[in-house]
């Protein structure tokens, strides 16, 4: 079955979050992509990949990719966080963080953590 992998990259993320999407291309075009508004945007027009997207951050899509996390719909989080800048929503960023914990959801929020996850992924044929 289909991992379901959930993008988020904060504004001075996002670069590095092409970047990550490119050099993995392979193994994410083999997932289901669900992502925030923006960051799914540059995925689907610069990496031309498939992505469900939902609301930008700031406007509740942390909220929404919490509550397919919740409802066990998310197997892995890839949440390239800027942390240099406040955010207006950090509490929905606490609290995405908080239920990945609560279900035993892998979150990445480095490229380099990103990379072994997906690396586990494409090993695991569960
Ligand atoms: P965005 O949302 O992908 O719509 O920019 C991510 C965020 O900034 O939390």
């Amino acid at each position: 079955m289909k991992k379901t992998v959930a993008l988020i990259a904060h504004d001075r993320k996002k670069e590095e979050m092409l970047t990550f999407v490119l050099e993995n291309k392979e193994q994410l075009s083999c997932c289901h992509l669900i992502a925030t508004a923006t960051t799914g945007k540059i995925i689907k027009e610069k990496a031309g990949l498939d992505v469900t997207t939902y609301l930008s951050g700031p406007l509740g899509g942390d909220q929404q990719i919490g509550a397919r996390i919740a409802c066990q719909e998310v197997n892995a989080v890839i949440f390239l966080r800027d942390p240099l800048t406040a955010q207006p929503h950090e509490p929905d960023i606490t609290a995405l963080l908080r239920i990945c914990d609560v279900h035993n959801i892998p979150v990445a929020t480095n490229a380099a953590t990103a990379k072994l996850v997906l690396r586990c992924f494409t090993n695991d044929k569960d």
